[in-house]
């Protein structure tokens, strides 16, 4: 089922974009918990990390490799930052279109609560 991520991915509702290409868009969280805070998005629709297959792991560590590079470029490798996917109710997934998120700007706590 499609979610607002797909229009955002369509171009249909605006979002502050970081990052392009065909598999993957990176974006700003519209209700930032850090500084820094970005969603990064398979452009396929996957719901949640339930729901992930054999053949995404190349997409899933294409993610990873967005954050790094969103890091490198926006200062904040070296001081650091957290990257976070939620799943379904306990982990507070309120969009089912996978998505990892990026933050980073302040010292984050641990464990989350
Ligand atoms: P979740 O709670 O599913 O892990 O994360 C969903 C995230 O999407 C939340 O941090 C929320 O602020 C963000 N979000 C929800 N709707 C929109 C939107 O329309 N635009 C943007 N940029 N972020 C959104």
């Amino acid at each position: 089922m499609s979610t607002i991520f797909s229009k955002i991915i369509q171009k249909e509702i605006p979002a502050k974009i970081v990052y392009e290409d065909d598999e993957v868009l990176a974006f700003e969280d519209i209700s930032p918990q850090a500084p820094v805070h970005i969603l990064i998005i398979p452009k396929k629709e996957i719901p949640t990390l339930n729901h992930l297959q054999a053949e995404d792991a190349v997409l899933m560590g294409k993610l990873f490799l967005v954050a790094q590079k969103i890091a490198k470029e926006q200062g904040f490798a070296e001081q650091g930052y957290r990257t976070v996917f939620n799943c379904n109710e306990d982990g507070g997934q309120t969009v089912d279109h996978i998505h990892l998120h990026l933050l980073a700007g302040r010292s984050l706590t641990w464990p989350p609560g």
